[in-house]
């Protein structure tokens, strides 16, 4: 089964004063010292990712 063929789920991860953006297809963004830009790593993430 291919339950999460096509799912992008993604969460936000802070480390130390850093954010990054962790999808569940596995990507994993780039660190960030700001949430909004950790989001848009996401938010490019899911519309580049979609079919
Ligand atoms: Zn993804």
């Amino acid at each position: 089964m291919h339950a999460q063929a096509s799912s992008h789920t993604t969460t936000m991860t802070e480390r130390g004063s850093f954010a990054l953006a962790r999808c569940s297809c596995g990507w994993t963004g780039p660190a960030r010292r700001s949430r909004d830009k950790a989001r848009t790593d996401a938010a490019e993430h899911l519309r580049t990712s979609g079919s």
